[in-house]
């Protein structure tokens, strides 16, 4: 039996996951999540908050799991993509662990990892994927060695075109109540506006931050607040069903799955189950309990990197702010644990 857990950093959460390559599987899923009093996220006060509770998050985890430090195998750790000083955290606590207790290290990809634990609860081998959270906004599927991108947003991420909509005219934080996003909740009475907003695809990638704009001048003419979170979201939502609707075509796959945080959304589940049936395709999203930023994300795929041999030296795992998810050879593709 293989072991590893994984800490993840790079963004709103510090998380720790625990998870072997035997059933059950999933031994330990610890998270704090710094929440701003108002406004954004500002990467230094998180970075502060991680370095707080690091330690007693890792303790949790293992004590979760009833195992010791030294009864893991390897230790894995989101190196990017995220805010640098919050990255740094888990990066620091991961390479000490690592270094003083002899264990190896394993650099994940955050992104990469969002769509491995798509494909660890789905049980769906080669998917098409639609990874929408709060600073990504990408549609992916396998071919030649890694993930590639099918589409992406020029700008802001889904994620953050519904929160920063949702605190700029006063629906929110919170963002989320009840898996209950605030700009669906404000729908619920809407409408779709006639004066439609932009609905911008390029190509294959998506821009939001022309529809963002959009919405908020809406607002300030005094158009129905519902109807425009209704329009905003509609169109929001269509867009990246398009994109991932041509990638489904382009690749000829028969599975799509939805990753991320916005994953948890059920208006942009029945889109994508509605799209996935006319093309006779199986969909089926990540398991809601992983959509968010955790660290059983970052053990699942340290744990297949890691039965194939990907570690790092630990004086040289560097944090990097940009990775892309392209960038990132997968030599355990499409194993993954419970297959
Ligand atoms: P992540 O960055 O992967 O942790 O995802 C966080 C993002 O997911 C934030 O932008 C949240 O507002 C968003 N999110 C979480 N739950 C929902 C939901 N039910 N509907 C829409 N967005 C959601
Ligand atoms: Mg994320």
């Amino acid at each position: 039996m293989t072991v590893v857990l994984g800490i993840e950093s790079t963004a709103h959460t510090f998380g720790v996951g625990i998870v072997s390559d035997e059933p059950p599987y999933v031994l330990a899923d610890s998270r704090r999540q710094y929440v701003p009093e108002k406004g954004g996220i500002l990467p230094r006060e998180v970075a502060h908050f991680f370095s707080r509770v690091a330690g007693e998050v890792v303790s949790e985890a293992l004590r979760e799991a009833g195992l010791k430090i030294g009864d893991v195998d390897a230790i894995a750790v989101a190196l990017g993509p995220g805010m640098g000083p919050a990255l740094r955290v888990g990066a620091t606590v991961a390479r000490a662990l690592a270094l003083h207790f002899k264990k190896p290290l394993v650099p994940v990809n955050h992104a990469v990892a969002h769509i491995e634990v798509a494909r660890f609860t789905t049980g769906l081998e080669d998917p098409v994927a639609l990874y929408v959270a709060g600073g990504n906004t990408t549609v992916v599927s396998y071919e030649a060695g890694r993930y590639r991108v099918f589409g992406e947003t020029e700008d802001i991420a889904l994620g953050n075109l519904l929160d920063t909509f949702a605190r700029e005219v006063g629906i929110a934080p919170p963002y989320v109540v009840g898996g209950m996003h605030a700009v669906d909740k404000c729908a619920e009475e809407g409408e779709f506006l006639e004066e439609a907003l932009p609905y911008i695809v390029k190509g294959q990638d998506v821009s939001f931050s022309g529809l963002l704009t959009a919405a908020l001048r809406l607002h300030r003419k005094g158009y129905r607040l519902s109807d425009i979170c209704y329009t905003l979201r509609e169109i929001a939502f269509s867009m990246v069903v398009e994109v991932t609707e041509r990638c489904l075509a382009h690749t000829g796959k028969r599975q799509v799955t939805l990753t991320g945080g916005v994953a948890a959304n059920r208006v942009l589940n029945r889109k994508m189950e509605i799209m996935a049936r006319l093309h006779g395709a199986v969909y089926k999203p990540v398991d809601v309990r992983y959509s968010g930023d955790n660290g059983v994300m970052i053990a699942v795929t340290g744990l297949a990197a890691f039965k194939r041999g990907v570690t790092i030296d630990p004086r040289r795992a560097f944090i990097r702010q940009r990775w892309r998810i392209d960038e990132v050879d997968l030599p355990w593709y499409p194993w993954i644990p419970g297959r």
